[in-house]
């Protein structure tokens, strides 16, 4: 089987597996383009800057320090049966395995249910704005297969939404969650979107930015759909 490939490594984070200390590995490629992506340097499939050995090896010296290591990317099961057989290696270590994840793959993920704990799904947009935000037509269909995966093995889960303004309206995000209270979900998050590599003609001003988490009524009428909404600022 071909080695995983690793582009990035965070050795000690407390906010990207509920509840526990973790580490994150960001594993390269990705079939979304999305259009406020953070780590476009990882999108398209290739060598990795790290050798998955010496990351194991690591991981080894972080057994009764670190609770959880964190699969991300890109898009982590891209890598497929190679990635799934490295979260075996590393939960035989005693780690809960946490992912996130932009559902493209479900049937991936399907295989990947032993061995993952909980994971991060990213639900980016209505139906109808997902091709223009992640240039793939597929992404949806994908995205709700992935999360009816995944509500059927009973683990835990928080689904994320980020606000760009440029794909995502307050009544979309309304849609949204309709959607999932009405799927039963009971963990999400809301993350305010951040620019990163978008050209100037493209940015959206702070107030745009900003209207998701400034609007009261808003955050009211969500926050009575979930036992748990975060918003990220
Ligand atoms: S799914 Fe994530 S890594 Fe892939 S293009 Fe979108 S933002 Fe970037």
């Amino acid at each position: 089987m071909r080695e995983i490939q690793i582009g990035g490594l965070v050795p000690f984070t407390t906010i990207d597996y509920p509840g526990k200390l973790s580490a994150v590995l960001f594993l390269v490629g990705c079939p979304l383009r999305c259009a406020y992506c953070s780590n476009p340097h990882l999108l398209c499939p290739g060598d990795g800057e790290y050798d998955p050995e010496r990351i194991f090896e690591w991981l080894k010296n972080r057994v009764n320090r670190l609770e959880a290591i964190v699969f991300s990317g890109g898009e982590a099961l891209m890598q497929s049966d190679a990635v799934i057989e490295y979260m075996r290696r590393v939960r035989s270590l005693g780690f809960k395995i946490g992912l996130h994840t932009n559902g493209f793959y479900p049937d991936t993920l399907a295989r990947a249910v032993d061995v993952v704990d909980w994971i991060g799904l990213d639900f980016k947009a209505t139906r109808a704005k997902y091709p223009d935000l992640t240039g793939q037509g597929i992404a949806y269909d994908n995205m709700i297969r992935s999360l009816d995966v995944w509500q059927q093995t009973g683990k835990e889960f928080e689904v994320r939404i980020t606000c760009d303004p440029r794909f995502v309206s307050k009544s979309d995000l309304i849609e949204i969650t309709e959607i999932l209270s009405t799927r039963n979900v009971q963990n999400i998050a809301i993350q305010k979107y951040i620019p990163h590599f978008e050209s100037d003609d493209c940015k959206t001003d702070v107030a745009q930015r900003n209207q998701f988490f400034n609007d009261p009524e808003l955050r009211s009428q969500i926050n009575s759909k979930f036992q748990s909404v975060i918003w990220r600022e």
